[in-house]
């Protein structure tokens, strides 16, 4: 078969990221496998956008040689490797190749995909069975050595701008912008991956007034990730609906560090309808409500911190 100039499944790929930005717009950065195993359609035909078992994934009805979709393997009973595709450089992620051998069927996909620079959708797995997909990818080089290949993320206006002119290979300017925007998508699923696991350490309530809609919640850092100290991880982390985040991220409210909820002096004093009195003042001097697992709760050094600057402000 002569290898085509441009890739002959274009319009299946970008029937299936329309279908996936739809899916993000209503279920949020992150799918469960339910959300995503029904698939989509695109003229007359039913279309999977991956499968269970496999790691590569190519619909038959695709023409091209390359993989619609490429997924992270989780092992049996395993969990998900924290951070696992920062390990290396920045501007990357790293996907490991399947099996031992890299001319496997699988791999070839892969191999193909790369030399034709098509765009590709990474389902990374945030969890067992919830994954984020970040669209499109290129495929930016091949490590049979390491039998593992480097990804970079790019963004879908420039890919729209790409597809239907001869695909070429990337140019400088091209690179650096891949970068950013790979460390970007890096950016989200770490994000994501810690809304996870506040939201689960806090049940799915707000630790101030228990509002229990997970759309309506939000993981607050307790130290700001903007700050050096700011890390991701559960202990500065507080599950806050959207309007007791936004509270607390103005510093309106501040959190002791024995987990007493008090409020600044400006807003005690202001008087105003039900939603200032019940929604807000009403949880000052209140405890927060906290996870019961201890390793989960807010650790004091983060609490000290922050409610030193709360003091400050007020
Ligand atoms: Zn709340």
């Amino acid at each position: 078969m002569a290898l085509p100039t441009v890739d002959p499944d274009w319009e299946i790929r970008v029937a299936a990221f329309q279908t996936l930005e739809w899916l993000v717009a209503r279920h949020g950065p992150t799918l469960e496998w339910d959300a995503l195993q029904r698939g989509f359609d695109f003229k007359g035909q039913h279309f999977h956008f991956a499968t269970k078992a496999r790691g590569i994934f190519r619909p038959k009805e695709m023409r091209g040689g390359g993989p619609l979709s490429i997924k992270t393997i989780i092992p049996r009973g395993g969990r998900v490797a924290r951070y696992e595709d920062s390990q290396k450089e920045d501007g990357v992620f790293v996907y490991k190749l399947q099996g031992d051998d890299p001319d496997n069927r699988d791999n070839q996909l892969l191999e193909w995909a790369w030399k034709w620079s098509v765009p590709l959708i990474y389902f990374c797995a945030v969890e067992v069975g919830v994954y984020q997909p970040i669209w499109p990818i290129y495929i930016r080089g091949i490590d049979r050595e390491r039998m593992e290949c480097t990804l970079s993320a790019d963004d879908a206006v420039m890919m729209v701008r790409q597809l239907g002119v001869p695909m070429v290979a990337d140019a400088k300017g091209s690179e650096s912008r891949r970068e950013y925007v790979t460390v970007q998508a890096k950016r989200r699923l770490h994000q994501a991956r810690f809304r996870l696991e506040v939201l689960r350490a806090y049940e799915t309530r707000c630790a101030v007034c228990r509002l229990p809609r997970a759309e309506l919640l939000d993981a607050a850092h307790i130290v700001p990730d903007r700050e050096e100290k700011g890390e991701p991880v559960v202990p500065n982390g507080l599950a806050l609906c959207r309007l007791h985040h936004g509270v607390f991220d103005t510093d309106l409210m501040g959190i002791r560090p024995d987990g007493v909820i008090e409020l600044s002096k400006t807003l005690l004093e202001t008087r105003d309808g039900p939603t200032l009195e019940h929604a807000v003042k009403a949880f000052h001097g209140q405890n927060l409500h906290l996870p019961r697992n201890r390793e989960d709760q807010p650790g004091q050094r983060f609490l000290e911190e922050r409610y030193e600057r709360f003091r400050q402000v007020g």
